[in-house]
């Protein structure tokens, strides 16, 4: 029989490294999980959880050693209000943990190592409308990111591409566009629209107005939680170094969104826009031919039931914790 592939995934206390723990051990892996914080919604299913806080180099040799594959999930991060909040720390918490993380692998001798980066790092120029072209992955330069979290997804992109020239580890670097469903951030600061809206809207009474960032016209796509977990886990089978959208490329407006949630809650809902709070970008598609091409992977839940099932959950949590 052959050798069990060990896998580390880090950040698996997190929302898609927590699904991604989920669909490896069903795939019959042996997974290691470590993040700095515990899985908040459900016991992981990991056969090893180390408490690690990865922006320190030894933590990152502990966690790289016996291992096969790395998933390097780990991140300080949340949506448009944290990401705009925090520019120094998050760009130096990600940039410890990335090139902590990557030379621990090369020195552990990992034979694998995916890198998670995001549609945050194509240029601004390229989204300032609400009817926005499908961002393919050579749009990224003249490069012009999201400042902090973005730039800093850059500099480890290329700091992936360096150490398979230089070193031979093979590295994968993924560029994730709005993943949503549950299990992930629906509070506290770190959620992102899709959860957010939900959770407003799971929480609204008769006539209440639910607040809206921006003037509810900006774009994006939004791609189920399951569809993101089989992309990566297809870009690492494969023999694809460069970096890959994964994502959907269907675009909605926030408007849209809100009223889809508010069907599938059965709410009628009016909304305040708030043009004070961060909005982001304009308008951002994900143009997914490059996966579709290389990976024969495409997303196949709908937005309506990722969103429909992500409702349930967070619907399910408030009752839980008797907020509804
Ligand atoms: P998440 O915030 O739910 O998970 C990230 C995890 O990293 C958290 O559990 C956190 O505790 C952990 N972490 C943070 N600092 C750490 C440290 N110092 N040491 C150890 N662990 C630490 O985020 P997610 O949505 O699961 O994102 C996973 C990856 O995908 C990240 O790299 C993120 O930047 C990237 N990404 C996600 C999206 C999305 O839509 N969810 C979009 C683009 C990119």
């Amino acid at each position: 029989m052959s050798k069990q592939v060990k896998v580390l995934i880090t950040g698996a206390g997190g929302f898609i490294g927590h699904h991604f723990v989920k669909f490896l051990k069903e795939k019959g892996y042996w997974v290691r999980g470590a993040d700095i914080e515990n899985p908040k919604f459900e016991k992981t299913s990991v056969d090893d959880f180390r408490l690690l806080d990865l922006r320190s180099f030894d933590n990152c040799m502990q966690a790289c050693s016996g291992m096969d594959h790395v998933y390097q999930l780990a991140a300080d991060m949340g949506g448009i209000g944290y990401i705009t909040k925090y520019y120094a720390s998050i760009f130096r918490n990600n940039g410890l943990m990335n090139l902590n993380m990557l030379e621990a692998a090369r020195k552990s001798g990992i034979k694998k190592y995916l890198f998670t980066s995001s549609a945050c790092i194509y240029p601004r120029y390229l989204q300032n409308k609400s009817d926005v072209s499908p961002l393919k992955e050579e749009d990224a330069y003249p490069a012009d990111a999201e400042p902090g979290y973005g730039w800093e997804k850059l500099f480890s992109e290329l700091s992936c591409q360096y150490y398979m020239e230089d070193y031979g580890i093979k590295t994968y670097v993924v560029r994730f566009h709005n993943i949503f469903g549950p299990f992930g951030a629906y509070e506290g600061g770190k959620e992102k629209s899709p959860a957010a809206i939900c959770n407003k809207i799971a929480q609204s009474k008769k006539n209440d107005k639910i607040e809206v960032w921006g003037d509810g016209r900006q774009t994006r796509s939004y791609c189920y939680i399951d569809d993101c977990v089989e992309g990566i886990y297809k870009l690492m089978q494969s023999d694809y170094h460069r970096p890959i959208n994964i994502g959907q490329d269907r675009l909605v407006t926030v408007d849209e969104l809100v009223d889809m949630v508010a069907k599938i809650a059965g709410k009628e809902i009016a909304k305040q826009y708030d043009l004070s709070k961060p909005q982001g970008v304009r308008g951002r598609n994900a143009d997914i031919s490059l996966a579709k091409k290389v990976l024969g992977w495409e997303p196949r839940v709908s937005l309506e039931e990722g969103l429909e099932k992500t409702y349930k959950w967070i619907y399910e949590e408030l009752k839980k914790s008797r907020r509804l």
